[in-house]
């Protein structure tokens, strides 16, 4: 029964005799202490012998001390539409024309670094929390601090405020950028009263909130913003070991002409150096060629470091995470292998999150089972009307966690996001996009409209007692 719970932790459903992946056998074998050994009938005789097995390099958990060195911060911006996040990300990347580094043209590859006094810091070029979520789902939080846009003149939003839940969700330092300051309407101490009442107290009211008044048209207030950042990368002694074996996380990916597959990819661990072999995901390649965000070629990328990696033998996702290997034929030895795992995956039965699944789940888990929901609504009354109901239900065996909950239609990236959280999407007197129609079939996610409130608090509540019945 512990190692059934340990599948489904591992999002792999099978009966008791059913065969398992290698891969996933083998950290089954890990996480309880055994070694997972592989064997391989002769053809001929009955010979059992053990096949090499090929694994990725293991970022260290324990790094020797005295290797480690200060790495920058990675931030992230997020915040309500409109409030300013795309002109302050290009205003601090501006920030370092003023510090005197030569020139190069800005490319955009997804983020960029800027040095403050000596400080590098790196910036996610996307803002908003879409991203940012994504990559967590995907097992690669790089984010160290994320700044929350407030437009002065707008107060805070609902986009806020999810924003400030993904980040504290996510236990991540907050530094608040109250923007736009230079308008006439600008009233900041309103934004600051806002923001004690969503739990986040600035310094000047007594909290520990740190802030800047800032604004992207005059500049007031960015170099303060900056400072801050550096300040906070300070107090949170980010450290990684440039020597060690290279590890990246993967942001974006695209297409190039004449290049071929390229990713950028900011550096975790390592350096990462022209001519190195590395697995990605299933995929494997060979660093060809590396550009900053200058569109400047680079021989070394050092932790923190944001590079745009040609030498892809396809097309990686991202949020997966490139690791240094050996040699190229391990590399495509292993990439081969996880092909082939990803192939048979593909071919078994998928179990995605179903309302009427749900309950059986929880008999095979054994522990308290999560209903994860993403909730759309006609008018944000619904939305807080519904959620307050469906938290209300009681239920030993499970419990109901929002992942998000929102006024507007069910969009695509609402299937995306719930695709990467397993979560169930209900719509209450809301359309379905048609790119969303199309994602929920090809990701299989499902979706749950309802027009009468009752109904739906109804049938979550039935999913979460057991009583809805199983779908075939
Ligand atoms: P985003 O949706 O959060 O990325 O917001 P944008 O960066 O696209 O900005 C929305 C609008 O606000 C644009 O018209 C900007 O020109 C304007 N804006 C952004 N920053 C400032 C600022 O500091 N002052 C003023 N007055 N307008 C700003």
């Amino acid at each position: 029964f512990q190692v059934m719970a340990d599948l489904i932790k591992l999002s792999v459903f099978v009966a008791p005799n059913q065969p398992i992946d290698p891969e996933i056998a083998a950290k089954v074998c890990e996480a309880h202490g055994f070694r997972f050994e592989r064997e391989k009938r002769e053809k001929g005789g009955g010979v059992h012998k053990v096949e090499e097995v090929i694994k990725e390099p293991e970022a260290p958990k324990v790094e020797p001390e005295d290797q480690l060195k200060l790495r920058p911060p990675i931030i992230t911006i997020m915040g309500h539409v409109d409030h300013g996040k795309t002109t302050l990300l290009d205003k601090l990347r501006n920030s370092r024309v003023a510090a005197g580094e030569a020139g190069g043209i800005t490319q955009h590859i997804g983020a960029y670094q800027v040095v403050h006094e000596g400080h590098p810091i790196t910036f996610l070029d996307t803002p908003g929390h879409a991203i940012f979520s994504d990559m967590r789902a995907r097992g690669a939080d790089i984010t160290d601090i994320v700044v929350i846009v407030v437009a002065a003149n707008d107060g805070i939003m609902p986009q806020t405020i999810e924003a400030i839940k993904h980040a504290k969700a996510a236990k991540k330092t907050i530094i608040v950028a109250i923007t736009k300051i230079d308008l006439p309407a600008a009233n900041i101490m309103r934004v600051k009263t806002q923001l004690a009442e969503n739990g986040l107290q600035t310094t000047d009211f007594g909290g520990d909130t740190e802030f800047a008044e800032v604004s992207a048209y005059t500049g007031e207030g960015i170099d303060t913003l900056l400072e801050l950042m550096a300040l906070q990368a300070e107090v949170l002694e980010l450290k990684s070991n440039p020597k060690g074996n290279a590890r990246a996380a993967v942001i974006e990916a695209r297409i190039v002409p004449g290049r071929g597959a390229s990713a950028t990819v900011i550096v975790e661990s390592g350096t990462l150096k022209v001519g190195a072999p590395f697995i990605c995901g299933p995929f494997y390649g060979k660093v060809k060629g590396m550009f900053n965000d200058r569109g400047e070629a680079v021989k070394q990328a050092p932790p923190g470091m944001p590079v745009e990696v040609i030498g892809f033998d396809e097309l990686p996702n991202v949020g997966d995470h490139l690791s240094e290997m050996k040699n190229e034929r391990e590399a495509k030895a292993l990439a081969t292998e996880r092909q082939e795992v990803q192939r048979r995956q593909r071919l078994a039965p998928q179990h995605r999150a179903r309302m009427e699944d749900l309950y059986a789940m929880v008999n095979e888990g054994g522990g308290k089972a999560q209903l994860k929901l993403i909730l759309k609504c006609d008018v944000q009354g619904s939305v807080e009307a519904i959620k307050k109901a469906v938290l209300a239900i009681e239920s030993k065996k499970v419990e109901c966690v929002f992942i998000t909950s929102a006024a507007g239609p069910i969009t695509e990236s609402d299937i995306q996001y719930a695709s990467s959280t397993d979560a169930i999407v209900l719509g209450f007197n809301v359309k379905v996009e048609g790119k969303a129609v199309k994602a929920a079939k090809s990701e299989d996610v499902q979706i749950k409209l309802y027009s009468i409130v009752y109904e739906l608090i109804d049938q979550v509540r039935d999913a979460m007692l057991g009583l809805l019945d199983p779908l075939t």
